[in-house]
């Protein structure tokens, strides 16, 4: 197995030290070490119930491990109540489903911590809002509801909208495993934006494309384990594991 996903990294955004969690008799993570560096993009793969999205979710303690460490920015999580709030508020999370509030126009949807938690006042919020909907290219639909969005635009407003609380790192859940191949094309190059402008990112997806040009490190997930860390370039052309050969196939 190569190591990458070990080494101790003192920049590191987010660290997993010998992460294990259980549902009931089911191991879900099984002994999870894995650093993600300041900047870094890493991209999860690997089959349907592999553990990706508790991965995610154990990040800001939406799950709680049964045992081992995690670390985000250097300090361990905080167990509950306003610190926990607070934390949560600093990691930016965009899933499958979106998670817009659909009662509240994209420009709300997008100030609305900003003003809550980080208590920015309006016209500051505003500003922020307006300069990230016009990168991700939704500026127009400041004002319309996310109903009359089309999927793709909806996804790139809850990316503004993560983008607006400064997070420490963004965690992509499948992002556009539900949208039409047009709107993934338009997420993904925002994505790769993002990935750019030296954004921290864990995205899992199946987008291999994406894998390949915007990661910095490739993690293959099975059964709950990593197993195997690697560049792309080594990931996609000498995958180590026969589990992630044949995985490749399966998805070519
Ligand atoms: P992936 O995202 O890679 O498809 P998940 O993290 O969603 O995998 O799930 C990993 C395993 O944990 C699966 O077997 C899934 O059925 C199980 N699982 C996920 N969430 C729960 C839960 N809340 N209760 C019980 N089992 C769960
Ligand atoms: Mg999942």
């Amino acid at each position: 197995m190569k190591d990458a996903g070990q080494t101790q990294n003192k920049n590191a955004i987010v660290e997993f030290r010998g992460v294990w969690k259980r549902f009931g008799a089911l191991e879900v993570l099984k002994d999870i070490n894995l650093s993600v560096g300041r900047g870094e993009v890493v991209v999860i793969i690997g089959p349907s119930g592999a553990g990706k999205s508790t991965l995610c979710r154990t990040i800001n303690r939406l799950e709680i491990i049964d045992q081992g460490e995690i670390f985000v920015d250097g300090k361990p999580q905080p167990v509950e109540g306003k610190e926990l709030y607070k934390f949560r508020a600093g990691i930016g999370m965009v899933f499958q489903s979106f998670n817009l509030f659909s009662h509240k126009t994209i420009l709300d949807n997008v100030t609305l911590a900003p003003r809550k938690i980080l208590g920015q006042d309006k016209a500051v919020a505003q500003d922020t809002a307006y300069r990230l909907l016009d990168m991700v290219g939704i500026r127009s639909k400041a004002d319309a509801m996310p109903a009359q969005l089309s999927g793709g635009q909806r996804q790139r407003a809850a990316i503004a909208r993560a983008l607006a609380m400064d997070p420490k790192v963004i965690l992509f859940d499948e992002p556009t495993s539900a949208l039409d191949p047009e709107s993934t094309q338009d997420v993904l190059a925002t994505m790769q934006q993002l990935a750019g402008q030296g954004t921290t990112m864990i995205v899992v997806t199946h987008e291999m494309s994406f894998a390949r040009s915007c990661a910095d490190r490739v993690v293959f997930m099975a059964d709950g384990a990593i197993v195997e860390t690697a560049s792309p370039d080594a990931f996609f052309t000498e995958p180590e594991s026969e589990r992630a050969r044949s995985f490749l196939a399966s998805v070519r």
